[in-house]
């Protein structure tokens, strides 16, 4: 008889729950209806975003130009995200780590950033939360 090792217990489900279990697409699309809950607008002058063109850059965090104003920023614009160099998916990830008291070289493994980045990011989130 073959003995098997049990799988799928908590460190495999750490190894892999980055990679797997937050998918970005799904992140980005949660991030940015959180912060347009009536749907796309931008974030400079309020005017709906409806060009399909500009629906498609607003979605993927790229600049799109304004109908209204004529500015070209981001969806993230006015964000947590606004010039920051990570993702919809890592703040996720990081987010939910701290809210597990995981510490910090445990998510900046998991998330693929440094410790300081991590760090960083809990001082930015306990300040913005207060
Ligand atoms: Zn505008």
């Amino acid at each position: 008889m073959i003995h098997k090792m049990p799988r799928g217990l908590p460190h495999d489900v750490m190894a892999d729950m980055s990679a797997l279990f937050f998918d970005e697409e799904v992140c980005t699309d949660w991030f940015i209806r959180h912060h347009y809950p009536a749907g796309p607008v931008c974030p400079d002058c309020g005017a709906d975003i409806s060009n399909p063109q500009a629906l498609q850059s607003f979605w993927q965090l790229s600049r799109f130009t304004c109908p209204g104003c004529g500015s070209q920023p981001r969806a993230t614009k006015g964000t947590l995200l606004e010039g920051a160099s990570i993702t919809p998916r890592q703040l996720i990830i990081i987010c939910w780590m701290i809210a597990l008291a995981a510490d910090l070289t445990t998510i900046a493994s998991t998330v693929g950033v440094t410790t300081e980045t991590i760090r960083s990011w809990r001082d930015r989130l306990t300040e913005v939360a207060q």
